[in-house]
């Protein structure tokens, strides 16, 4: 029998499948592989020295799972060297970032090797193996190497970048290149697909077929955008619980009646947080008539603090937080509302409700989902409206939000401007159009497309040779 197996940096498929406080991708994953009698194979998050290669199985909530323990080399190498200082910066456009060595690579080969030796035994001949992001991108040629005939495929979660910032990679050649070695290769958006062919054209001398199908290094993949969504249904459930109620009705008594502009965003570089508080001063700089009766809700939790950019950026957000409340500010109104910590899902979604804009303005995104989540909280009755970049993979989809460039204090200050003054009839008119989008790619159908596509042989395909 095919069997799904799941390969992804992190495991985390949630403990009851019923409570739904895991996230869309967790759950969706889960209930393929329940489905499937599947396995989801990878880090524990734990170290041990020294490595053993040795797997811990379990079963958590009707999902087998297959736990890989690395070493702390391993952990400063490849996950806090390649994947979080080197792959992300580049494929988020920001090569000033990027820290690259040769033992962060030397590592990213290690790991990506491990993973491959210790999830060899376990694959059946008919099994269909789906790697997950840019942390695994060698794991399929690893898995080739030492034999494997099954069907593997490739999921980006992130962007991938023009090809002229990739090449600023050491060894980005051996990296488009085991690619390859995968039959599918799944991305966010169009724009990403077109990136990666687009170098596999010019600079690997690969042609391009009908379909995606494109050939190089001997080998003939598909290459696809798979749009990743959210779990609607889930979350329309989850805003009608207690606690999103309650955290609704929190948020309307704490407003007093001044309109809400929200961003929640793990705090990271591409989320833009810098550019989107300096839009805001300018907001209030140019319009004092507002003052007084709005503000901006930002929820940024900490993340990756082991970085150093991460540190410099949060040092960065909390002198101009300042900056903005001590000129802004007074005795009974607080303009920006600063806040580092996480919430529940089902918290988020009663805070999601009560605004008025939702600020999405990351510089640089490959889907971002809290765009889907805020348009999936609104009222129908009375929705907010959505302000996003141009630069998330969203925005490909979501093209009744106000679209705006995240770099332009001016052009965000308006779209906000105008997200505050727009008539009733055009809030539910763009948000009816937006939440038919949410509804219709959502994650499920993001993973059967996926999965489905992955199983069908290139032959196969209509108008292919
Ligand atoms: P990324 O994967 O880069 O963090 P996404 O927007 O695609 O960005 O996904 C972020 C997910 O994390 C969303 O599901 C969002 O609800 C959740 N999230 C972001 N910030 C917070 C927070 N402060 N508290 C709880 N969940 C958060």
């Amino acid at each position: 029998m095919s069997r799904l197996i799941v390969v992804s940096n992190r495991v985390n498929p949630p403990a009851d499948p019923g409570v739904g406080t895991a996230g869309g991708l967790a759950m969706a994953l889960s209930a393929a592989l329940r489905e499937d009698k599947g396995l989801w194979f990878g880090w524990s998050g734990h170290t041990v020295e020294p490595y053993t290669g040795q797997l811990s199985m379990q079963v958590v909530g009707g999902v087998t799972v297959a736990l890989l323990d690395l070493d702390t080399q391993d952990e400063q190498e490849y996950y806090n060297g390649y994947a979080n200082r080197t792959l992300w910066p580049l494929f988020h456009y920001r090569p000033d970032l990027v820290n690259y060595e040769r033992s962060f690579d030397e590592g990213y080969e290690r790991v990506n090797t491990r993973f491959a030796e210790t999830l060899l035994p376990l694959i059946g001949p008919d099994d269909i193996i789906w790697v997950q992001d840019y942390h695994l991108i060698p794991l399929g040629r690893e898995l080739r190497k030492r034999g494997v005939k099954n069907r593997i495929g490739f999921f980006l979660h992130i962007p991938w970048p023009a090809r002229r910032i990739l090449s600023t990679l050491p060894r980005h050649a051996e990296l488009v290149e085991s690619m390859f070695s995968y039959d599918l290769v799944g991305f966010q958006t169009e724009d990403d697909v077109e990136a990666f062919t687009d170098y596999a054209i010019h600079d690997a001398g690969a042609a391009l077929e009908k379909d995606g199908v494109i050939s190089a290094y001997g080998r003939r993949i598909r290459a696809r955008a798979f749009p990743i969504g959210i779990d609607a249904t889930d979350f329309e459930a989850t805003l009608k619980s207690e606690r999103a109620e309650l955290f609704y009705k929190t948020m309307l008594n704490s407003q007093a009646g001044r309109k809400m502009l929200l961003g929640v965003d793990r705090l990271d570089y591409s989320k833009g947080l810098e550019e989107r508080f300096t839009a805001y001063e300018t907001l209030l700089a140019n319009n004092p008539g507002m003052h007084g009766h709005l503000f901006l809700l930002q929820i940024a939790t900490r993340s990756r603090d082991e970085v150093d950019a991460y540190q410099d950026l949060r040092g960065r957000l909390d002198n101009l937080s300042g900056k903005i409340n001590g000129a802004y500010a007074t005795v009974d109104w607080v303009p920006l509302r600063y806040v580092n910590r996480a919430y529940r899902r089902d918290e988020l979604a009663g805070i999601y409700r009560a605004a008025d804009i939702g600020l999405v303005t990351p510089l640089r995104d490959g889907m971002n989902l809290v765009a889907k989540e805020y348009v999936a909280a609104q009222d129908p009755e009375n929705p907010g409206v959505l302000v996003l970049s141009q630069f998330a993979g969203a925005a490909e989809q979501m093209k009744e939000a106000l679209i705006v460039n995240p770099l332009s204090r001016e052009d965000v200050s308006e779209a906000v401007h105008r997200g505050l003054s727009m008539p009733l009839k055009e809030r539910k008119r763009r948000w009816e159009s937006l939440m038919e989008n949410v509804r219709r790619n959502d994650v499920s159908r993001w993973r059967d497309d996926f999965v489905a596509c992955l199983k069908t042989p290139i032959t196969e395909l209509a108008g292919v040779e």
